[in-house]
């Protein structure tokens, strides 16, 4: 088992205000875990509302004056490529760190997470040389055209499952637009947060531009919504969250967008190759230990092939590897925390309670006697009514329900409140096309789980959220546009 800390990593701890490295005003810290050994790696300075105001007094500094705003856009490019480069030339590092903090398998942060937030960083300096705005043809002698402008200071929310891959989500096209951020990362996981900030500092990027406040929700999450210097909150995590963050940002009419939850439906039709499903539906729900907003965590199988599917699914599931996330083969790590722990323990226990059969897991798996380790486990006989088909629980369990035709699939599909993501697997391309359209979600993947690139829009329907993240749609988060006039009459 790997200890709580490993030496060679370094581990910042102060807050990043204006290019500076501080303590919280208060001089509180708050201590953050190792969720693989319970135990601490590091105290952490808390931000509260006092230092939220320091850092947005700094980004706001930065977007009006300093080498930001002069800063050419082929610099700007230039210093977003660099960014991506060091996270490159650091994965091995940041990814051990990652893991360290989160507790997801070493394979992710070094294969995914670390490679696909570089590759975030340099598809938006792409984007700084080529945004455009458009000459409108009005009437009258006049001449008129559409610049899109930065909002200013954007604050930015970000969740524990994916913490230096969300901060790429939002810091990438924030800056290629040209604004400044203050980015609170998840109390639980602040320690990759802040050794981008040392990055950014490396890179070059001016003081103030990107300010890193770790601290809690209510208190330093909270006033980043309130303050009326914040022109926008991009937010990502709880749906319940997103709603207070909505209401609260209200108050000053802050543009918003939010990526809340999902239970996203993962559909297997008898005319599917099954193998592959089985991959998938694996895939969509022990990837990230099912910390994963996209998780695939209602299953649906067609009545016909059942029996097969849940005999094929059980057995690959009890062949993944579970434990220590620093080695290089474990496929489910550790729960964030005890608090989620003890949530999914709860749900599972909920399923139990509500006539669901569970087929394997259902236990913690903790190893040496410590860590927010949960079996991967499965329930079947689930009926979509159910807690445990209807709430998100954010973990390795997964829900196996019965389905009878593609009408009963969709309509089932669509039972949620939720609508970030869905697939679906058949070899049948006319039926594919057909759910793809009829399934209310932001991504429907056809014959595979869990793609994602950014160049491709990623966010929710219903009450997982709105607003489009990566690709060219994120450019409209973070601009607004002016339109123009000029008299040309003599
Ligand atoms: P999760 O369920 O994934 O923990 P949350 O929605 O609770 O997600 O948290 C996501 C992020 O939102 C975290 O950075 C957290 O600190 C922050 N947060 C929680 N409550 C609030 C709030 N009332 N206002 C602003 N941010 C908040």
């Amino acid at each position: 088992m790997s200890s709580a800390v490993d030496a060679s990593l370094r581990t910042p701890n102060q807050l990043w205000i204006g290019g500076e490295w501080r303590d919280a005003l208060s001089g509180k810290t708050f201590p953050v875990l190792n969720p693989a050994t319970e135990e601490e790696i590091t105290q952490v300075a808390e931000a509260d509302s006092a230092d939220v105001d320091l850092a947005v007094a700094a980004a706001q500094k930065a977007f009006e004056s300093g080498p930001w705003p002069k800063m050419s856009v082929t610099e700007r490019a230039r210093l977003l490529w660099r960014i991506g480069d060091l996270l490159l030339e650091n994965a091995d590092e940041l990814a051990r760190l990652e893991t360290m903090n989160n507790g997801k398998p070493i394979f992710e942060s070094r294969q995914v997470d670390l490679p696909a937030a570089a590759a975030c960083f340099q598809y938006y300096a792409g984007w700084v040389t080529k945004l455009e705005g458009a000459t409108i043809p009005v009437p009258g002698n006049y001449f008129n055209y559409t610049l899109r402008e930065p909002f200013g200071v954007v604050g930015a929310i970000i969740p524990w499952n994916f913490p230096i891959l969300m901060a790429a989500w939002k810091l990438a096209p924030a800056l290629a637009t040209g604004n400044t951020v203050v980015l609170k990362p998840a109390e639980e996981t602040p320690l990759t947060a802040l050794r981008l900030a040392e990055i950014f500092e490396t890179a070059g990027v001016p003081a103030g531009v990107v300010n890193v406040v770790p601290g809690f929700g209510p208190t330093a999450g909270a006033a980043l919504v309130r303050h009326p210097a914040v022109a926008k909150i991009a937010f990502t995590g709880s749906t319940a969250v997103g709603k207070e963050i909505m209401r609260a940002a209200a108050d000053t009419l802050k543009s918003v967008s939010l990526e809340l939850g999902g239970k996203s439906p993962n559909i297997v039709f008898a005319d599917a190759d099954l193998d592959a499903a089985v991959r998938g539906a694996i895939n969509g729900i022990f990837y990230g230990k099912g910390e994963v907003c996209a998780a695939g965590s209602r299953l649906f199988v067609e009545s016909s092939i059942h029996d097969l599917f849940l005999e094929k699914l059980t057995e690959r599931a009890g062949k993944l590897l579970v434990g220590d996330p620093m080695h290089p083969k474990t496929r489910v790590g550790a729960l964030v925390s005890r608090e989620q722990m003890n949530k999914v323990l709860g749900y599972i226990e909920s399923g139990r309670g509500e006539g669901a059969r569970l087929v394997c897991g259902g236990e913690p798996a903790p190893q040496n006697g410590k860590g927010f380790f949960v079996k991967p486990t499965i329930f079947d006989g689930v009926r979509n009514s159910m807690r445990l088909a209807q709430e998100e629980i954010f973990g390795p369990v997964l829900a196996t329900l019965e389905f009878r035709d593609v009408e009963d699939a969709i309509s089932q599909a669509n039972q949620t409140v939720y609508g970030l993501a869905a697939a679906v697997w058949t070899r049948d391309v006319k039926k594919a096309h057909k759910a793809a359209r009829a399934i209310k979600a932001g991504t429907v993947w056809v014959n595979t789980y869990n793609i994602l690139d950014t160049a491709s829009p990623f966010g929710g329907y219903k009450m997982s959220g709105f607003g489009r993240e990566l690709g060219k749609h994120a450019l409209d988060l973070y601009t607004q546009v002016k339109s123009v006039w000029v008299d040309l009459n003599d």
